[in-house]
């Protein structure tokens, strides 16, 4: 394998938390955040109740605390990342309530500074770099697809007629064994063309979001890379995907003030977050049975979860006390797929 680091990673699942700053404004003094350690320990505790038991400790494979850059959390992010080009499929995953800096990490608060780029622009510009420096004989081509998933319906989000378009996903295995949604495919060659088609993606998203209220927020975005390096010396071929997740808010919502279409929304966001931590925990307990089938998303991702692929979920949390009960049930998510 071209790349050693990747075969330090114990197993195929990691998790990794990220602890959101205060934002200007925020009551820094309540901060639910007790400990972070250097080996991925936490402490969270509810600053404005008493008592030992209040305490709840939980591990990680790291935890990234809130000083941390974004260039600190791709380093981390990166071997895995790079994977890709041996032949891996990867799905990186942010999880967390609303406002935990699920977008942030996965892209980050704009395109105008590369300092603030997230995991997937760093994704593709490392994947470029590595591609097209590398010496040796592979020559790689990269396709990018984006998809949102909204209510249980796949849409395109980089089809040059808006997201309007319900998709299927496909039950027929694809020659490179990706069971891919029939949404557009866009081959890249720079990082100018990918920020150009992001911004088609996220302009397609916020058409959307205006009509239905933050649906950003309720929906899951999925970003998927597909490499394929064609050897020229032994003409053979290697294919990767990469799946990059931003996960709809996973926040409960009140059942006696949700009606309609938002309780609606809160069902299907439900179903299909607790569908990904079944999946994820059976893959974890090596389980001969993983129930891929219950929700469009696990569907949409199965070839690129088990098997010989690897999955990191960014866990992410808002230290504020008054998140204190929504990053309790996000911390009891990860530890159970973990
Ligand atoms: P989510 O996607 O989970 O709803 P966002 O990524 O939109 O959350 O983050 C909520 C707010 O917090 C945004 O204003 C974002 O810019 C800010 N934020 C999140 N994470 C960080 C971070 N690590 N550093 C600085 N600001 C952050
Ligand atoms: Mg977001």
């Amino acid at each position: 394998k071209l790349y050693n680091e990747v075969q330090d990673l114990k197993g195929n699942i990691r998790v990794y938390c990220r602890i959101r700053p205060f934002l200007p404004g925020q009551n820094q003094s309540h901060t639910t955040i007790e400990f972070v350690g250097d080996d991925g320990e936490l402490v969270v505790s509810n600053p404005l109740k008493q008592g030992k038991e209040n305490r709840k400790l939980f591990k990680f494979n790291k935890v990234f605390g809130q000083a941390t850059s974004q260039e600190e959390v791709f380093k981390d992010t990166q071997p895995l990342i790079r994977s890709v080009l041996d032949g891996y499929n990867v799905c990186i995953f942010a999880y967390g309530q609303t406002g935990s800096g699920k977008t942030y990490t996965m892209s980050g608060p704009g395109l105008s500074s590369k300092s603030d780029w997230g995991v997937n622009y760093r994704a593709l510009h490392d994947l470029f770099h590595i591609s097209q420096t590398r010496r040796s004989s592979i020559v790689y081509e990269v396709g990018v697809q984006m998809v949102e998933i909204y209510n249980e319906q796949v849409r395109d989000l980089l089809s040059s007629n808006g997201p309007q378009k319900r998709l299927g996903i496909w039950n027929t295995t694809q020659p490179n064994g990706l069971a891919v949604p029939d949404a557009s495919m866009h081959s890249v060659n720079s990082m100018a063309d990918v920020l150009e088609l992001m911004n088609t993606g996220l302009m397609n998203r916020a058409t959307s979001a205006t009509a239905l209220n933050e649906r950003s927020s309720r929906s899951h975005s999925v970003l998927s890379v597909h490499v394929r390096g064609t050897d020229l010396k032994t003409n053979t071929l290697l294919r990767g995907c990469l799946h990059l997740v931003d996960l709809a808010g996973s926040e409960r919502v009140d059942r006696s003030e949700a009606t309609g279409d938002r309780l609606k929304e809160a069902q299907h966001i439900n179903k299909s977050l607790s569908a990904l931590g079944d999946v994820i925990f059976a893959l974890s307990q090596k389980s001969s049975h993983v129930p891929y089938r219950n929700s469009k998303l696990t569907q949409l991702l199965q070839s690129s979860l088990g098997g010989q692929a690897k999955t990191l979920m960014f866990v992410q949390l808002n230290p504020d006390v008054a998140s204190y009960s929504e990053t309790v049930s996000t911390l009891k998510f990860a530890e159970r797929v973990s």
